[in-house]
């Protein structure tokens, strides 16, 4: 589009966003001002059903720095992202949530570090106000079962509010996976990281868009797509059952030739089907887990697809990056 690119592109997934957009408007207004470099806001609209696009099209119609790209139906948030990693054309990518909980100003932080020679600049949490103490403690309990199951160093307590720079977008836009933990993935590819800390508000309005069921998901999602654990949990667990039920073999052959009383075995009996039973459905379902994983990947789809933008070429600049000055 124009020959300008933008320095830095900040990416915001939105879906049902409508009570948020125009304080978000306004902060990024703020923002935009004080930054001082040449910017775009791209703005991802995950399928939202309420008047989140109308909303987006009413801001970016006076704004060029604004471009949305909205999608044909809801992909989710780890989509939007990837959409959003892959439409930017700056020289850095800032991913951060629309609803100001990661706030506009600690991209200026950020944006330091990246002048200093960082590639990565990820927001780490310090408190954060406003959410409930399950949801505190299931994630805090996730990150860091994730980070002891993974072989790659993952930050504990960050979201995906981050900046990467054009190696690392580079390198992100070649991972095409569908199931995708955009955070992990960031962190496998590497290159020279670094935190800023900062004390995330709750959200401005609105609910979350992550409810349980969504969370469990999410977990699931970034297990399985970094670790195979829970396949080799399965094979460990088989060779302690089988040494136990070495013992619980020689003792039921001693209960019949030796003590001689054989139906008093009725109580081991049925605890021993249960644990057995158990523990393969258990084993049956980590392995339908893998393999659904599977078969979702070979299908080969596109991750998303774009129903509609503006200020924006539908097709994706791909050496956006390549040819930008540096
Ligand atoms: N989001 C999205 N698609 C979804 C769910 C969420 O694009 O299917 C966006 C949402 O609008 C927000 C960000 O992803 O900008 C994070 O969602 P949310 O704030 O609800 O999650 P939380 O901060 O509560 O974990
Ligand atoms: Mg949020």
């Amino acid at each position: 589009m124009s020959a300008q690119r933008p320095t830095l592109s900040l990416v915001l997934p939105i879906y049902n966003e409508e009570d948020v957009i125009p304080e978000l408007h306004l902060r990024l207004q703020e923002f935009l001002a004080r930054l001082g470099l040449a910017a775009e806001v791209l703005f991802v609209n995950d399928g939202s059903r309420d008047r989140s696009m109308e909303l987006l099209r009413g801001i970016a119609a006076q704004e060029p720095r604004y471009r949305v790209l909205s999608f044909a139906r809801n992909f989710g948030h780890q989509t939007a992202i990837t959409a959003g990693v892959d439409y930017a054309r700056g020289q850095a990518v800032v991913v951060m949530d629309a609803d100001l909980q990661d706030p506009p100003e600690i991209v200026l932080e950020m944006v330091a570090k990246w002048r200093q020679g960082f590639d990565v600049v990820y927001g780490r949490r310090r408190k954060r106000v406003g959410e409930t103490w399950f949801k505190l403690a299931t994630a805090s309990l996730f990150y860091r079962v994730f980070a002891a199951m993974i072989p790659i160093e993952v930050p504990l307590d960050t979201g995906d509010f981050r900046l990467m720079g054009r190696r690392v977008v580079v390198a992100l836009r070649a991972l095409r996976e569908t199931h995708r933990f955009v955070r992990g993935m960031v962190a496998w590819v590497g290159f020279k990281q670094t935190e800023v800390l900062y004390d995330r508000p709750g959200r401005f309005a609105g609910e979350t868009k992550y409810p349980l069921r969504k969370m469990v998901r999410f977990a699931l999602d970034g297990i399985t797509s970094f670790s195979i654990l829970p396949l080799r949990f399965a094979t460990y667990l088989g060779m302690l059952m089988s040494i136990a039920s070495v013992g619980v073999i020689a003792w039921a052959l001693l209960a019949k030739f030796v003590f001689h009383h054989v139906v008093q075995g009725w109580t081991g009996l049925i605890i021993a089907v249960a644990m057995f039973a158990s523990v393969q459905l258990l084993m049956i379902g980590i392995l339908g887990e893998y393999v659904g994983r599977i078969y979702e990947e070979v299908k080969r789809r596109p991750l998303y697809i774009v129903g509609d933008t503006v200020n924006l070429p539908r097709e994706r600049d791909d050496d956006a990056l390549d040819d930008a000055p540096a």
